[in-house]
């Protein structure tokens, strides 16, 4: 069986969204009630091997063997200790997460923390479950984090402790969509800080941080500055749809990402 069929049969059966089925992309009636439709379902991309042994960044086939690292990783060492990435980020794993953000986010939370989860390496010894945290400001405009609902979810599944509030935002920054690294890192300086009341509880944990979209790597590569300065010993990255510069580059950046009004599916060139 595939990784892919294996996941399949992880996601399906534990999917509870609202009767009558209906696939939570595309809105076509799917026969039970099992997360996606198929034709949904095959069009989201699961990172596969072989891949940095850093960052997990899916790697050409040409890499085959032994340990290797990708460009960024080798040009820039990170200061995370891996990636855990859901899927790729692609037109599927985008409206899911739209979806996600803008309606039906309890069934959703589920099904995407089983994805990153199926993906997350071996989490031995005790770890810490902390999502990227969100402006207040946001916080009261959207209701929730998002990224606070997948740690919940993944806590509850790996049974590791969750501190929701772990890290917090100081200040509102604007969306990062369309800056450059070095506006980024402005735009980003003396936003996020470790809560002081959970400093004592962080120190020496294995973290998994936890947030939806992974983009340029910004946000979370700031709060594993924080954590490692709080001393973590580790700080593995864990998302649901992780952004490849590729994609960055071609012009669709997710931060920038505004509710949509669900249109007509394009047609698929196949
Ligand atoms: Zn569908
Ligand atoms: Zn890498």
């Amino acid at each position: 069986m595939s990784v892919k069929q294996r996941l399949a049969e992880i996601v399906q059966p534990a999917v509870d969204l609202v009767y009558p089925p209906r696939c939570p992309l595309c809105g076509d009636a799917i026969a039970e009630q099992k997360g996606l439709c198929a034709s949904c379902w095959s069009e989201l991309v699961i990172p596969g091997e072989p891949s940095c042994a850093t960052c997990q960044r899916p790697l050409g086939d040409s890499m085959l063997g032994g340990e290797v690292q990708c460009a960024p990783c080798l040009a820039n060492p990170p200061r995370h200790d891996g990636i855990a990435a859901g899927t790729l980020y692609n037109d599927a794993s985008r409206k899911l997460i739209l979806a996600f953000k803008h309606g039906r986010r309890i069934a959703l939370a589920d099904m995407l923390a089983k994805l990153i989860e199926a993906r997350l390496p071996k989490l031995d010894g005790d770890w810490l479950i902390v999502p990227v945290p969100l402006h207040r400001t946001r916080l009261w405009s959207r209701g929730f984090n998002q990224a606070g609902l997948l740690a919940q979810n993944l806590s509850k599944s790996t049974g590791h402790g969750l501190v929701v509030d772990g890290l917090i935002r100081t200040k509102r920054t604007e969306s990062l969509g369309g800056l450059g690294q070095k506006a980024r890192e402005r735009a980003l300086a003396g936003s996020i800080t470790i809560n002081p009341a959970c400093k004592e509880r962080l120190k020496d944990a294995q973290v998994l941080l936890v947030d939806d979209v992974l983009t340029s790597g910004a946000t979370s590569d700031m709060c594993v500055r924080k954590l490692k300065r709080a001393k973590v010993s580790r700080a593995v990255v864990a998302c649901f749809a992780r952004v490849l510069d590729e994609a960055l580059e071609h012009g669709r950046h997710p931060e920038s990402e505004t509710p949509e009004v669900r249109k007509p599916r394009a047609p698929r060139d196949e």
